[in-house]
């Protein structure tokens, strides 16, 4: 369905990302890979992608909190693989502490990646989507881009953002044959939702496995995780035909946790 296409995915080395840049790679998309990690796993990865679907694959370890390094990836990617179609901003982090204790240098660096990296992406993207006539603007937003959580001020700020400046994107892209949505995860068991689990198996003294359900038991109704692939999924459909008007919106992958 995508052969010929170019996807960056943002934070794409491990978790929902990593399925987003397989999901996409399966449908034909040649995949520019972003992230932190180990070198050596990250290289296999990217190989296996390659093997695994015929499609070219990079990486580009960019640090995402510097905004010239966003912009540099998309630019990078459009000289490496010739042009760019998707944009998936998924790179995000995690920090709980109550607003009075927020460490400054935490919140300073969750809005950069959560939130201002999707601003410096997509203004890169932009001119090159518009040109071709075509583009799709993907970002993982969250429940916390909806509705709010105590401890999580940060994050919850910077996706609510990033809900905003995705209906501004569409709002300025529209007509343009460049669409831009959020999806917005529920619970993921991801690295990011494991030290979740980790502190509240502490704080209770739960075992993993307990504290899982526990976390579950609290905000998602249907008591099971979302998984990477039901998003990747999701982003693959937005990125199809059947999806050229969704535009601007705001889609909840939760398992309810939202319809309450
Ligand atoms: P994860 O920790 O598994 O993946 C995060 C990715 O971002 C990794 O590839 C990591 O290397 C990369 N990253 C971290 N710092 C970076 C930086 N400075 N520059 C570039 N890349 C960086 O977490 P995940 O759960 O897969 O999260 C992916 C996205 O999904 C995040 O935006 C997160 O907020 C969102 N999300 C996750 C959940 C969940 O339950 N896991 C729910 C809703 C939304």
């Amino acid at each position: 369905m995508l052969k010929g296409k170019v996807v960056v995915v943002t934070g794409s080395t491990s978790g929902i990302g990593l399925a987003i840049a397989r999901g996409f790679a399966a449908q034909g998309a040649d995949v520019m890979l972003n992230g932190l990690g180990d070198a050596a796993e990250i290289e296999a990865v990217r190989s296996g992608i390659e093997r695994d679907h015929g499609v070219r694959a990079f990486f580009d370890g960019a640090d995402l909190t510097r905004g010239d390094a966003v912009r540099g990836l998309v630019d990078g990617t459009v000289r490496t693989l010739g042009r760019i179609d998707i944009l998936v901003n998924n790179a995000g982090i995690q920090h709980t502490s109550p607003i009075e204790e927020f460490p400054v240098d935490k919140w300073d660096r969750i809005i950069a990646l959560n939130l201002s990296a999707v601003f410096h992406g997509t203004a890169a993207a932009l001119p090159h989507m518009k040109k071709q006539g075509w583009g799709r603007i993907v970002n993982i937003a969250s429940t916390h881009g909806l509705v709010a959580s105590p401890f999580k001020s940060a994050y919850v700020a910077a996706k609510h953002g990033v809900v905003g400046f995705t209906k501004s994107t569409a709002l300025e892209a529209a007509g343009t044959g460049v669409t831009a949505n959020a999806i917005c995860p529920g619970w993921v068991r991801t690295a990011l939702v494991e030290t979740q689990i980790t502190a509240l198996s502490k704080s209770k003294g739960l075992d993993q496995e307990a504290a899982a359900r526990e976390l579950l038991a609290e905000k998602q109704p249907s008591l099971e995780f979302v998984t990477p692939e039901q998003l990747a999924a999701m982003a693959v459909y937005l990125a199809s035909d059947a999806a050229a008007q969704i535009t601007g919106t705001t889609l909840a992958v939760d398992g309810g946790w939202t319809a309450r």
